[in-house]
């Protein structure tokens, strides 16, 4: 068994339908765990037996009333399938793995599951993706081979949802060398790619910060020169030497994974030393080490044979739909990218790093 995951190109009224499920997933669990803990209290009846006696009460009884009607738009299988859930954290809850089910609430993220009621279905290769019940969408990167599964779970990752199911195969299909990539930078997220995978940098532990502060305030009061003082600067620059490792573990994982993966990578040429001037944002680009980054990259595409495109840097790469071409501003504050042209609605980051994958150099 592997899982695979893809990030849903979603137009605005599509997100919507996606919310509205995971409302509908968090209603009916709650539902669900409040009549079962009213009704039986705990013990005495197998959790299948409850949950089909709950099942009755929520479509007969809870499901006619006019101010539930909306569940009847949404697809039922939303429905069974929260109240499998149900049962299964009952389950873990009695064999001691799990604390008692907790209430669902709006900030343990949107998620919900959705199957096919006729068994298993085939998947076709390609750039969309049809999910029982609830319609096809488009892919950021298409499904590579046809698929056989049943389950669908699909989530929301900061502002990206994303499908996953399962499949019944000892490993997945060889993976091709995929063509391009387009990858923008940023200080949310370190980087985003156009294939909708994220990558954010490991924050130096609070801690650690703490303790640094703590270590230079001592050196600060010591005598200077004394062999005590000596002693504290030696614990700072251990560290030092820390936080910067764990920063270059990732930096050279992460490029490590750009240049075997893909054949080419597009990245904004982005003029460092001038960010750098700009004293709001030098802190935190010194922080994350995109000069590093770059130079990685750059060492690590002659390495494997990948090709590195550097984008003009004045291309407004987080001004432009990646649907439609429709340009607009952005301002910092604004994560998503809604298209007033086109009704696309997407993750400012994503959005950036598509325009930056679909750039060509002008002739
Ligand atoms: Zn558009």
């Amino acid at each position: 068994m592997f899982a695979v995951k893809r990030a849903l190109k979603l137009n605005n009224k599509e997100a919507t339908w996606m919310s509205k499920h995971a409302g509908f997933r968090r209603v009916v669990f709650n539902m669900g765990l409040s009549l079962r803990t009213q009704m039986y209290g705990e013990g005495k009846f197998s959790d299948s037996k409850i949950i089909n006696e709950l099942k009755k009460v929520l479509t007969n009884h809870v499901k006619k009333q006019p101010e539930f009607a909306w569940m009847n738009q949404l697809s039922s299988r939303v429905y069974q399938n929260a109240l499998i859930d149900l049962k299964e954290a009952f389950s873990r809850y009695r064999l001691g793995k799990a604390r008692h089910p907790r209430f669902a609430s709006r900030r343990d993220g949107q998620s919900f599951t959705v199957d096919s009621s006729n068994g298993k279905v085939l998947l076709n290769a390609g750039s969309t993706i049809k999910i029982p019940t609830l319609g096809t969408f488009r892919l950021y990167e298409p499904l590579e081979c046809g698929f056989v599964t049943q389950t669908f779970t699909i989530s929301k990752e900061g502002n990206i949802w994303f499908v996953s199911f399962s499949v019944d195969a000892e490993r997945l299909p060889i993976q091709q060398r995929k063509s391009s990539v387009g990858i923008d930078l940023g200080i949310k997220s370190f980087v985003t790619l156009s294939n909708a995978r994220v990558f954010d940098a490991p924050k130096p532990l609070k801690q650690v910060k703490t303790k640094l502060a703590q270590l230079q305030r001592k050196a600060h009061r010591q005598v200077k020169c004394s062999k005590n003082q000596r002693k504290t600067y030696d614990k700072i620059g251990k560290l030092h030497g820390r936080i910067a490792w764990i920063r270059k573990d990732f930096l050279h994982k992460l490029t490590t994974y750009l240049t075997q993966t893909f054949e080419q990578i597009k990245i904004e040429d982005l003029n460092v030393s001038g960010m750098m001037a700009n004293h709001k944002l030098a802190g935190a680009i010194a922080d994350l080490g995109f000069y590093e980054f770059r130079r990685q990259l750059e060492y690590k595409c002659q390495m494997y044979g990948a090709n590195l495109v550097l984008v003009d840097r004045w291309f407004p790469s987080s001004k432009l739909c990646s649907n439609c071409g429709h340009k607009k501003d952005m301002p910092l504050s604004v994560r998503t990218y809604d298209c007033p042209v086109c009704d696309l609605s997407v993750d400012r980051d994503l959005n950036a790093s598509l325009n930056i994958l679909n750039w060509e150099p002008s002739a």
